[in-house]
């Protein structure tokens, strides 16, 4: 069995159907990349697995390590391993980045406040989160400001993948990190991503375009359209999607690569 197995998962929300029975498996290890045209459930798929209130699970399981997580609340799936970077980073006024991500490593330590033994001391998380600032070209006065107040879009999308970074988590799922993204940001986060890839973290990386799977190659391509699987494979997927595009299933223009700012 897969670490992260989903089987004929069907989720609704505000009561229509929007997945309609999928199953995937992810092993730490393995970079899966999911694609497809806009609407066709990608996201609806990340904040299902993260557990979004907002999703109604109406069939099929999804097993992490052997445990179902669909009841369990964000939380308890973060500590448990699971961590979603955003389509949409929110703005967070009045709690700093370093506020927010201390006090993140410290829940997923089990500190409560009480049994100090089990904070991170600060010489610890500058250890933590220096080295990624700079592979993000992340600037270090960034720590002090509020989550996301006033950055810019490849900012956000650079402070998602700095959290992952942080709290290293077995299953990361990258809700489409590279849209919005200038071609240096593209390469900041696939090369931060490269360094985070290995045996201990399976990949499920959101896209609509083909182009950040140029920088972290997938193990596997599925391409995800109007709630359902309808192609599945190895990298040899993104380069048919690359010429080909989704017209095949809908009618979208054929690609036209992103333009970047
Ligand atoms: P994708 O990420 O592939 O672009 P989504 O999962 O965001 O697609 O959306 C799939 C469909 O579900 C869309 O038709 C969208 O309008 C609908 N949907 C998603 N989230 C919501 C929501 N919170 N409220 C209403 N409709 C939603
Ligand atoms: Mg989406």
């Amino acid at each position: 069995m897969a670490d992260l197995e989903i089987k004929d998962l069907r989720v609704s929300v505000e009561d229509r159907e929007i997945l309609k029975g999928i199953s995937l498996g992810i092993s730490k290890g393995e970079v899966h990349a999911v694609m497809g045209p806009n609407g066709s459930g990608k996201s609806t798929l990340s904040n299902t697995l993260m557990g979004h209130p907002g999703y109604k699970v109406e069939g099929g399981e999804v097993l992490f390590k052997g445990k179902d997580i669909l009841q369990l609340t964000p939380d308890a799936r973060s500590r448990l391993g699971i961590f979603l970077a955003l389509q949409y980073p929110v703005v967070v006024p009045g709690i700093t980045m370093n506020n927010f991500l201390r006090t993140a490593l410290n829940a997923h330590r089990g500190y409560d406040g009480k049994d100090k033994s089990k904070a991170v001391s600060p010489k610890e998380f500058r250890s933590l989160v220096e080295p990624h600032l700079e592979t993000l070209k992340i600037e270090k006065s960034f720590l002090s400001r509020y989550i996301n107040e006033g950055f810019s879009g490849g900012e956000k999308k650079r402070v998602e993948i700095l959290q992952m970074a942080v709290l290293k988590p077995e299953l990361a799922i990258l809700d489409e990190t590279d849209s919005g993204l200038d071609i240096d940001s593209i390469k900041y986060v696939s090369a931060a991503i490269n360094q985070l890839r290995g045996p201990d973290l399976g990949v499920l990386i959101i896209t609509h375009y083909t182009r950040i799977l140029e920088f972290i190659k997938p193990d596997f391509v599925h391409v995800l359209v109007n709630g359902s699987f309808v192609l599945s494979g190895g990298p040899e997927v993104a380069d048919l999607l690359e010429a080909k595009g989704y017209s095949e299933w809908v009618d979208e223009p054929a690609p036209a690569e992103e333009v970047s700012a």
